[in-house]
C-alpha cells in the first residue's frame, strides 16, 4: 500500500498527570491506527534541544523543555493510511482554544504548553522522530485480523 505511513506521538506530562493516557490512545485505536511501538521515554535537555530546535529562539523555549521533563512521556509509533496527516487532524491545532471541536486538544485541554500531545508534522519529520526516539527493535511489524477491514482489502 503506497500511502501506509508511520508517525510518532508523544503523550506529554499533562496527559499522564490528568489520567488521559488511555483516553488518547483509545482515539487512535478507534480510528484504525496500528500501534507498532510504545514505551515510556525520559526526555532530556539534549533531546529536547533537537526535538524543539525550531522553537529555540522563542521566549517560552526553556519553560517548554522543563514542562516536557516533568514526568516520563509515552512515545508511540502509529501506522496507518496517510498516518502523518491523519494523526495531526485528530490531535488538532497547537493552541487548544483554536483547535476544532472533536480533536484531542480541543476536547481535553485549554492552553499551551499543556496541549497533551506531540505528533510529527510531516513525513520527513516522522522519519527523523522515529530514529530520534526508537531503536529498530522497538518497532514491530505484525498482522491484525482487522487490517483487511480497516485498510479495505478483500472484505
Ligand atoms: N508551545 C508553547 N507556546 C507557544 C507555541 C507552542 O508552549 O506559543 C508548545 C506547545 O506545547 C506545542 C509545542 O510547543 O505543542 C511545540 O510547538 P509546535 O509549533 O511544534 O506545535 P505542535 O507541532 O506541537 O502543534
Ligand atoms: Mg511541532
Amino acid at each position: 500500500m503506497s500511502d501506509l505511513q508511520k508517525t510518532v506521538v508523544l503523550l506529554k506530562p499533562d496527559a499522564l498527570q490528568r489520567d488521559l493516557l488511555g483516553e488518547i490512545i483509545n482515539r487512535f485505536e478507534r480510528k484504525g491506527l496500528k500501534i507498532v511501538g510504545l514505551k515510556f521515554i525520559r526526555l532530556t535537555d539534549e533531546l529536547l534541544d533537537i526535538h524543539y530546535a525550531h522553537l529555540s529562539d522563542k521566549p517560552f523555549f526553556e519553560s517548554l523543555k522543563k514542562f516536557m521533563m516533568q514526568t516520563p512521556v509515552v512515545g508511540i509509533v502509529l501506522e496507518g493510511l496517510e498516518a502523518v496527516s491523519e494523526v495531526r487532524k485528530i490531535i488538532g491545532s497547537t493552541n487548544p482554544r483554536q483547535a476544532d471541536a472533536g480533536t484531542i486538544r480541543a476536547d481535553f485541554s485549554m492552553n499551551v504548553p499543556s496541549n497533551l500531545i506531540h505528533a510529527s508534522d510531516s513525513e520527513e519529520t516522522a522519519q527523523n522522530e522515529i530514529k530520534r526516539f526508537f531503536s529498530n527493535h522497538e518497532i514491530f511489524s505484525y498482522e491484525k485480523i482487522s487490517d483487511r477491514y480497516i485498510f479495505g482489502e478483500g472484505v
